[in-house]
């Protein structure tokens, strides 16, 4: 090949449909070619040896890509009738964090200055960015005798710094400032392009979250990355259900128990089925109270990326980074987070619900003040009536007996050996010795004027008295509260009171008392937090600030712009750091009295604890006293949701 003159008006357009095929290593340069780029071998004598620079940062855009910069190169080599005799290409580099010597084929060629006789770059922007660098290659090019040529200068014309003259490096320390500037205005601009990038969001890899399958996206910058979309097939809808169920006001463990019968995927085995390659399927895989709390509570399932401990990745500006596609929407997320929060409160209040009574917890000891307990017991009182049904069976049997009524004994023959049948009746000897009076080798004597059922079965039993036993009213099962009396000083006795009693005085007192009164009822609406935003900001800002501090003229006037625009950014996340979701008392058109009509015990017991009443009980001072006597309502000393009714309750209690 023969040398190829740029002067040549054919040739652009040559070296243009060429391209392809130019990636050619050419004796002249050490270094790879960009398509469109050739070198002259034997350059015309007189003809200045022309070496294109080109350099290309790693973000970059079509006004520099290398063919561009190639093209205005051969036209500034051909503008001072030059050859070019060689290339540097100096790729994924920043002039601003390098300096020319720091540029691996740049300096090749700085570093034989016999082999050239000028420097061509598109633009200032292409050779320094800054004073320094401006002023040491002007100082090797006022030593070597080399000519600096900018093919596209500032106005759009050519530059050639001559520098024979003391004006021309002025100009250059002008100009080199000016790029100085220009370098930290594309620097910002790039870390807002890194701060866009994020904003978009990406899913950088790692843990699947359930519901979600990893898809490709072309992001709004034109880029395609992976993205969290639903997972629609499988998953995604299992956590709507879950959500739908926590809202309808199900627990973690109801959750837990329905995914567990329902053989419903795990979040695990939701991973081993999506990584690459699949990992195998664990059958043993079960659902907890964590996994379905650790969903339910994520903000993964706003779309937003989360770091381990759950908080929120934000980018600079505060906002929350996306890593997909939200699986629920936010009005839905912030009623789910309320509802939950509601119901592990709920859960913390009901203590020990399994052996709980209608009044637990309302009902209390007016001696010591502990909750008063639920008993059912069987009398085993004596009563007559059990007495005469034995002696009437006894007398209507075949046995022969003898009986004295004044003392109201009774003496059978019983088949048999009696000691053995006492034995059989009575097998506590202790309750044989106080009930049978006396027994010899065939006879039983009994105190038969009352009796408890418990030794008429036993007898009817044992003398096989026949059929007759189911006309006998059986004792009352006695249902009572009553006071453990742990805490109780010595003598001061422990209260029982009658359940359904009990029961029947609070109904009746409870519509006395509130019936009429309206109800109100607290709502909950979702909060604001940008706390966490807010320090991040702070952060920010204050790195910001150090830097500053360390900077001087350009560099500082955009460290502090970039702060102004941090401080706009805080200064309105301040106007509102946080609102707490907020609980609002509404007046209902119902009154307590329509809504206790209504309602089960177990929805009485809730209505009580509302309204915080208390119902404390007496011992009795005698017998057969009337329930209303020992019981005392306390209404809504501890409340404070229905503070409005209540103080409506004191106020109407005044007249
Ligand atoms: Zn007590």
């Amino acid at each position: 090949m023969t040398g190829f003159s740029v002067h040549d008006a054919e040739a652009s357009p040559a070296w243009r449909t060429q391209a392809a095929e130019s990636r050619v290593l050419a004796v002249n340069t050490p270094f790879p070619l960009h398509p469109g780029q050739q070198v002259a071998d034997s350059p015309p004598h007189g003809a200045p040896r022309v070496v294109g620079a080109v350099r290309l940062s790693k973000y970059t855009d079509a006004s520099t890509s290398p063919e561009v910069q190639t093209e205005f190169i051969y036209e500034g080599s051909r503008a001072i009738g030059g050859e070019v005799v060689g290339w540097a290409n100096d790729t994924d580099i920043s002039a601003l964090k390098t300096t020319p010597w720091e540029r691996e084929q740049l300096r090749h060629w700085l570093d034989r200055p016999a082999e050239w006789d000028a420097l061509i770059w598109q633009r200032m922007d292409r050779a320094v960015r800054s004073m320094a660098d401006m002023a040491d290659l002007g100082r090797y090019a006022k030593k070597h005798g080399k000519r600096l040529i900018f093919a596209s200068g500032p106005g759009g014309g050519r530059l050639e710094l001559d520098f024979s003259s003391p004006m021309s490096e002025l100009i250059m320390l002008i100009l080199a400032f000016a790029a100085q500037l220009e370098g930290q205005t594309i620097m910002e601009r790039n870390r807002g392009a890194a701060a866009h990038l994020q904003a978009l969001g990406r899913w950088a890899g790692g843990i699947i979250p359930y519901g979600t399958i990893p898809v490709r996206k072309t992001f709004s910058d034109g880029n395609e990355g992976w993205w969290l979309g639903r997972d629609v097939d499988l998953t995604w809808n299992y956590v709507t259900e879950m959500v739908d169920k926590a809202l309808a006001g199900r627990g973690y463990s109801y959750i837990r128990d329905h995914l567990n019968e329902q053989r419903i995927i795990t979040p695990k085995n939701h991973r081993a089925r999506l990584a690459t390659p699949p990992r195998k399927h664990d059958p043993e895989s079960r659902w907890s109270d964590t996994t379905v709390r650790d969903i339910l509570r994520s903000q993964v399932l706003r779309g937003y990326q989360t770091r381990e401990d759950g908080s929120v990745v934000r980018d600079a500006e505060g906002n929350p980074v996306r890593a997909g596609e939200a699986l629920v929407e936010d009005d839905v997320w912030f009623a789910l987070q309320s509802k939950l929060d509601e119901l592990s409160q709920t859960k913390s209040q009901a203590t020990k619900r399994k052996d709980g009574h209608p009044l637990l917890g309302v009902l209390k000891c007016d001696e010591c003040g502990a909750n008063a307990y639920h008993f059912a017991n069987v009398s085993s009182q004596k009563m007559r009536r059990y007495g005469t049904a034995f002696v009437t069976q006894i007398r209507s049997s075949a046995l022969s007996f003898v009986t004295d009524d004044d003392a109201e004994t009774m003496v059978i023959r019983v088949p048999g050996n009696a000691d053995a049948l006492a034995d059989q009746v009575f097998k506590d000897a202790k309750l044989r010795d106080r009930v049978v009076v006396a027994y010899g080798a065939d006879a039983l004597a009994l105190p038969v004027g009352k009796m408890s059922y418990a030794v008429l079965v036993a007898l009817w039993d044992a003398l096989q008295l026949g059929p007759g036993l189911e006309h006998v009213q059986k004792p009352r099962k006695r249902h009572l509260f009553h006071c453990q009396g742990k805490v109780h000083a010595p003598g001061v006795k422990s209260p029982s009171i009658d359940f359904n009693d009990t029961l029947r005085w609070v109904d009746e007192e409870f519509m006395r008392r509130l019936g009429r009164l309206r109800r109100t009822e607290v709502i909950t609406t979702g909060g604001v937090d940008n706390r966490a935003a807010i320090k991040e900001l702070e952060s920010d800002i204050a790195a910001l600030v150090e830097q500053l501090a360390k900077l001087r003229g350009a560099a500082a006037d955009m460290v502090g712009r970039q702060l102004n625009g941090l401080s706009d950014k805080l200064e309105e996340l301040s106007k509102v750091p946080f609102i707490p979701p907020q609980r609002q008392t509404v007046r209902l058109d119902r009154t307590w009295g329509d809504d206790w009509v209504a309602a089960s015990r177990e929805t009485r017991l809730d209505m009580l604890r509302s309204a915080g009443v208390e119902v404390f009980m007496r011992c009795a001072t005698h017998r057969g006293q009337p329930v209303g006597e020992r019981l005392r309502m306390e209404i809504g000393k501890h409340v404070t949701p229905e503070q409005d009714a209540l103080d409506d309750v004191v106020y109407q209690e005044s007249f």
